[in-house]
């Protein structure tokens, strides 16, 4: 009798600039690692999306890919968006945040890890000494106000930041869920000393904060947040806050470990998920070969971890394991962490260590 096999369907959305680089890579990676696994498949099917796909079709974001990736088990997005591409009244494509509130995929978990000394500007860190988590809510906060229209020519605009009580329930319980698996101790990030809105939000965490006896909860100011980050990241296991702060902070945290290049994330919902790296489209080295590869490695990793078979998440290790391994070497890096490697040949070298 044949063994039972899982298939996992993979919808892959390559996107726009650096977005088919380091996808590439990724899935050389995930093939790869597959063959080391059993009773697992990856049926990976790509859809075109982003400026680009605007350009050809006048849609970012096709039907097809939209349901492709609801039948799908995760999906795997490269980058999308182009500064020189833009709706008519001026803003940015950002397919990417219409499929966030579509699947209402409401928690961007972060994950923010220091592989080698020599890749923070901050000094007296070693590998794994800055290791946490921000979970950033996704599907509302001050984003929300992003699709409302304005008078450009006019005396005043406001955008709102929206915080429901669901909304934050929901992104605040994940954030407990995530810090059980870890060192058991969740920030929350706010502003509650200026807006109403974060008063309301401290309150929910308040609240659900005892479902978790377990766990310290402690509440950090947006501002004091910036600054602990930097003289103190250590101290931190996972954060949670809500859309805007969370995109800030994401950045600000990326840059101890190496930039953009190296934070993965997954937008992740109920029953569906994406997982891409935490950069965006990077216009500027696009096609040069030049990109980082490792955060959209590590997306894998955490698609793989998501995927929630035992299989799977052996695979998760795997590959993360195989990213430290190349990672403690620090003459092995890409240009944008001082080194000489090729996006490909960072890909080979990773695969080298699976
Ligand atoms: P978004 O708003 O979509 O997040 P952004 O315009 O803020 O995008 P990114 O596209 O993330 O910014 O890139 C900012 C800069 O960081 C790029 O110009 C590029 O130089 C660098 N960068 C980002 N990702 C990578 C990567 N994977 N490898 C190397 N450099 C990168």
């Amino acid at each position: 009798m044949r063994p039972f096999v899982k298939t996992f369907k993979i919808t892959v959305l390559p996107g726009d600039g650096i977005g088919p680089d380091v996808t590439r890579e990724a899935l050389r990676v995930l093939e790869a690692v597959k063959a080391g696994l059993s009773g697992v498949e990856f049926e990976c099917e790509e859809h075109a999306v982003g400026a680009a796909e605007y350009l050809r079709n006048g849609n970012p974001l096709p039907k097809s890919a939209l349901e492709a990736c609801r039948h799908s088990d995760a999906v795997l997005l490269g980058a999308m968006g182009l500064p020189d591409v833009r709706w008519p009244d001026g803003k940015e494509m950002t397919p990417q945040l219409d499929i966030r509130e579509e699947f209402q995929l409401y928690a961007g978990l972060r994950p923010i890890y220091l592989f080698h000394e020599n890749d923070s500007p901050l000094k007296g860190y070693e590998g794994g000494g800055i290791d946490f988590s921000i979970v950033r809510e996704s599907t509302e906060g001050l984003f929300s106000a992003r699709l409302a229209q304005g008078d450009p020519d006019g005396d005043e605009m406001r955008d709102v930041m929206r915080i429901t009580r669901a909304g934050s329930e929901r992104v605040i319980r994940f954030a407990f869920q995530e810090a059980m698996k870890r060192r058991k101790r969740v920030t929350l990030v706010d502003k509650s000393n200026v807006l109403p809105s974060m008063v309301f939000f401290r309150s929910v965490f308040d609240g659900i904060a005892k479902e978790f006896p377990e766990v310290e909860a402690e509440r950090v100011y947006v501002d004091a947040a910036a600054l602990y980050l930097v003289n103190r990241p250590a101290h931190f296991d996972v954060m949670v806050t809500e859309n805007m702060f969370g995109d800030i902070l994401s950045d600000l945290a990326a840059g101890l470990i190496g930039g953009m290049g190296m934070a993965p994330s997954g937008d992740i919902g109920d029953d569906c998920a994406v997982f891409q790296p935490s950069h965006g489209s990077a216009p500027d080295i696009a096609g040069k070969g030049v990109a980082n590869p490792i955060a959209t490695i590590l997306s894998v990793a955490m698609m793989l971890e998501w995927l929630g078979h035992e299989e799977t998440r052996r695979g998760a290790a795997i590959v993360t394991n195989a990213v430290k391994t190349v990672m403690s070497d620090p003459s092995l890096r890409t240009p944008d962490m001082g080194g000489a490697l090729s996006t490909s040949e960072m890909g080979d070298r990773v695969i080298g260590a699976l």
